[in-house]
């Protein structure tokens, strides 16, 4: 098969691989019928996630048929249209009793795809804990409506919503309007916030944010905007959907007393934290991956219309051997205005 493989410092190659097979009772084979490219698979080819080895096929977010399933799988069947979860739980584990899922200690549980184990930027791929890892899509739903609950639509509402708790009439300020945050913008809509304001850098991002946020502003102006949403408090929620030490700074600034900081992004750097001004304003702060418990939930929104991911896809190439291209335009936001890049499924090639 054809595969995403990294190979450290920053390369990587749409190759040869070999097929894989099923190494575990719980294990399933899917065919992949659509894949995506995530910052966090940028983060890596950086060398930001240092463990992860070269030589690994990366991709976390896919959709698929699944072709085999090992004998200790109970409630898949070949045929099935599943969704990849991006992580793996054993669900017998400490962590996984308590619904801690993303943090499973078994070998193959926490996040796996494309991590610890090969991915779905891939003709084919083993997911480890089948049962566990992989969510039956309605038939009536397409690959495109489903594809961004592997990760991002999830991680913004389990990450950030969930944990944040973001409250009816709220203030909600999301620091980075990349694909996390308009994803976490989307979702924190469910729980109907006053206000969603997007800080963002990009002024080509800033547009898109526009009809995912009531208020867009640059990071320099986001002060006074906060403050004249608020009468001068200071919003309820922040969430940051970057990585950055500076952006997760900007939201402890950004946040009333009393209020919620929930921490999304990726960080490979330290960041400050200034107690010099925040040991009185009793604040929390959470952090996470997602448990990956709600993506049935969402999966719901998402058909009966109340929620559609498929506003975050600027690109779409028909066949998942146009990787190279997708990462070509996925790397060059700033040129290409790529938000989230589909492959596959026979995806209108508009932009391929
Ligand atoms: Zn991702
Ligand atoms: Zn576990």
């Amino acid at each position: 098969m054809k595969a995403l493989v990294y190979h450290g410092n920053g390369k990587k190659q749409w190759e040869t691989m070999a097929d894989p097979k099923i190494l575990r009772d719980t294990d399933a084979i899917i065919r992949v019928d659509s894949s995506t490219i995530c910052g966090t698979d940028l983060h890596i080819l950086e060398g930001g996630v240092p463990w992860i080895a070269p030589g690994r096929i990366l991709g976390h977010e896919g959709t698929g048929t699944v072709l085999e399933v090992g004998r200790g799988t109970s409630s898949l069947a070949v045929g099935d249209r599943v969704l990849c979860k991006c992580v793996a739980s054993c669900g017998k584990c400490r962590y996984c009793r308590s619904g801690q899922f993303g943090q499973c200690v078994d070998e193959e549980g926490g996040w796996m795809l494309g991590g610890k184990a090969d991915g779905v930027q891939a003709e084919y791929a083993r997911i480890a804990h089948a049962d566990n890892s992989l969510v039956k899509v309605p038939q009536d739903m397409s690959d495109e409506q489903v594809i961004y609950l592997s990760d991002i639509m999830v991680t913004g509402f389990e990450v950030g919503v969930l944990r944040a708790n973001v409250q009816p009439g709220e203030t909600v300020v999301v620091v980075g309007a990349g694909p996390v945050g308009l994803s976490t913008m989307a979702v924190a809509r469910l729980y109907s916030p006053a206000t969603i304001i997007a800080v963002e850098l990009s002024p080509a991002r800033r547009d898109v944010a526009r009809s995912f946020a009531d208020i867009v502003v640059s990071p320099e102006e986001a002060l006074a905007a906060v403050h004249s949403a608020t009468d001068g408090l200071g919003a309820d929620v922040a969430i940051e959907a970057v990585g950055r030490a500076k952006t997760f700074e900007h939201c402890c600034e950004l946040v009333r007393v009393g209020g919620r900081v929930a921490n999304i992004g990726l960080h490979s750097h330290p960041a400050t934290l200034h107690l010099e001004t925040l040991w009185l304003k009793e604040i929390t702060i959470t952090t996470g991956i997602p448990n990956h418990r709600t993506a049935h939930i969402l999966l719901k929104a998402i058909k009966s219309g109340v929620l559609d991911p498929t506003k975050l896809t600027s690109h779409r190439y028909a066949s998942l051997h146009d990787m190279m291209k997708a990462y070509e335009a996925f790397e060059h936001p700033a040129e290409t205005n790529a938000m989230k890049i589909l492959l596959g499924s026979g995806a209108c090639c508009g932009n391929g």
